[in-house]
């Protein structure tokens, strides 16, 4: 395997994909394999952190793993403070750490303090997460667009910055991620940007685990089937004319629904 030594004293930024530990970047691997300490959120699926040798130091910086309420900035401390004490350190993240993961402020804190690091990017749930669902991001009949979306900004409010309906009247497929408080209203600006209400959506939840689920509905019935359907965190929201082509590539054995001739198909699990 070509490994890259992770020198005492360094930060590997590194991203664990969205969940299956076969998705996984080499250099993923070989950071666990060479680290003193992993520092991971609570999204890192658990087969990867199993993946870690015993006596490596775990820390889980996630929502009641390690302080009530870790701040982003406690976060980058620690960082700092493990690579001081001259260890290997892993900060492993769920996804690619550069996509809405705030990789890019832990490795501004780095630079500050004058700590060496590399980043290992990887499949970030936008991408592979979708792949799992049985959809594709573009075809050519469909999109030759995409845009990758947070649902809520650092407030936790839904981002003002984004202009949703231009986006809904401009780009054909949109992903979203953290989409789940702001679902309804997500839903009602799409269509007042001019989609269809009777347009085909998403909502891929724990994707690429054995507990993927995946509900596909239209615009104007996503917030109220998900209510009902209850999915589980972390899911994605996708839409698009790309998910009805999901009759033909839905291939992921974990999906509920038997795998059917495409012509008939039922997408709804
Ligand atoms: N850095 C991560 C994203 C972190 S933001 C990445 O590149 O994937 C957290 C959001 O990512 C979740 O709210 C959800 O929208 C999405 N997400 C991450 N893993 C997921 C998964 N396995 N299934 C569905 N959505 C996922």
């Amino acid at each position: 395997m070509h490994t890259v030594e992770l020198a005492p004293g360094w930060v590997w930024l590194v991203g664990a994909g969205p969940g299956d530990p076969g998705l996984l970047t080499l250099h993923a691997l070989s950071a666990l394999e060479q680290a003193d300490v992993v520092v991971h959120d609570a999204l890192v699926d658990t087969r990867i952190l199993d993946m870690v040798k015993p006596g490596v130091e775990l820390i889980n910086v996630g929502k009641r793993g390690w302080k009530c309420s870790p701040k982003q900035s406690d976060i980058c401390d620690l960082l700092v403070d493990l690579a001081k004490q001259n260890k290997r350190v892993v900060r492993l993240k769920g996804g690619d750490p550069f996509v809405f993961g705030r990789g890019g402020e832990e490795a501004q804190a780095l630079v500050q303090n004058e700590v060496p690091f590399r980043v290992v990017p990887g499949i970030t749930a936008g991408i592979g997460g979708l792949a799992y669902a049985g959809i594709p991001l573009t075809t050519r009949e469909t999109n030759d667009s995409v845009v990758f979306i947070t649902g809520h900004d650092q407030t936790g409010g839904m981002s003002t910055r984004v202009k949703w309906e231009e986006l809904a009247r401009t780009v054909p497929v949109l992903v979203i991620y953290m989409p789940m408080k702001s679902l309804g209203r997500i839903a009602e600006k799409m269509i007042a940007g001019g989609r269809s209400p009777s347009e085909s959506c998403a909502i891929v939840s724990r994707a690429s685990t054995p507990h993927q689920r995946v509900l596909v509905t239209t615009l104007e019935r996503a917030a109220a089937d998900a209510a009902e359907s209850d999915l589980p965190a972390p899911s994605l929201f996708v839409v698009g004319p790309n998910v009805d082509y999901r009759c033909w590539t839905n291939w992921y054995p974990g999906n509920r629904s038997p795998r059917l001739s495409p012509l008939t198909a039922n997408t709804a699990e």
